[in-house]
């Protein structure tokens, strides 16, 4: 695997979304995995590029085809990262980011796959609260069910490397895009290019 994959969480309504689509602009040669879900589609969703939306049977069979790198319920619905575009892309050399929830963050870690991860924690709860009643997508069973995994969710930020608080999106824009700019700089994500030249120093 060639290409560095990011793993990112945030409980829902924390503005991941509107932080990733500005960081997958911004940055080159940033690939996003398109997840399954066995989710309804939300007004505006579209098929394929915000998930592929499945049955809970096209779901199962995909698990049991191996073919998901990890998976999860979430807020009573399946989701899943689909192994063949995520491997792919990595073994091209490409990065991959993964928007995934903190149980799938975990499964990554216990698959001892090299990966950055970074969680997005909003201001407050009140905060939280406040942008997923705007959102206005989850009825309000939905809403409360969403309310009280984040009280949980929250509590799995010691588990990844980076924590970016989304408390003004240009900020926090800023800091992830650092985050990803940082991991690149690391030596051994560049020993190819850096062989290269100094092969044009006439050593190795
Ligand atoms: P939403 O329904 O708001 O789009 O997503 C609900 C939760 O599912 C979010 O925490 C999101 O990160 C998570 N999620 C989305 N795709 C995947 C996936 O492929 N695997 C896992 N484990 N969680 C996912």
């Amino acid at each position: 695997m060639k290409g560095t994959l990011f793993v990112i969480s945030a409980p829902s309504g924390g503005g991941k979304g509107t932080l990733l689509r500005r960081v997958l602009s911004s940055v080159p040669k940033l690939g996003y995995s398109v997840s399954f879900t066995t989710r309804q589609p939300r007004a505006g969703e579209v098929h394929g590029r915000d998930y592929f939306f499945v049955t809970r049977a096209e779901f199962e069979k995909m698990v049991a085809a191996n073919g998901f790198i990890e998976w999860a319920e979430v807020h009573g619905n399946l989701y899943g990262t689909a192994r063949a575009q995520v491997e792919k892309e990595l073994a091209d050399g490409d990065d991959v980011i993964l928007e995934i929830d903190t149980q799938g963050a975990a499964n990554i870690r216990q698959l001892g796959l090299a990966a950055t991860s970074i969680f997005i924690l909003p201001p407050s709860f009140d905060a939280l609260r406040e942008r997923l009643t705007a959102r206005g997508t989850e009825n309000a069973a939905q809403l409360a069910l969403r309310l009280a995994n984040a009280r949980r969710e929250v509590l799995d930020y010691q588990y990844f490397d980076y924590v970016i608080v989304n408390d003004e999106i240009e900020r926090a824009t800023a800091q992830l895009e650092a985050v990803i700019n940082g991991e690149r700089a690391r030596r051994v994500r560049q020993q190819t290019m850096i062989d290269k030249i100094l092969a044009t120093f006439g050593s190795n």
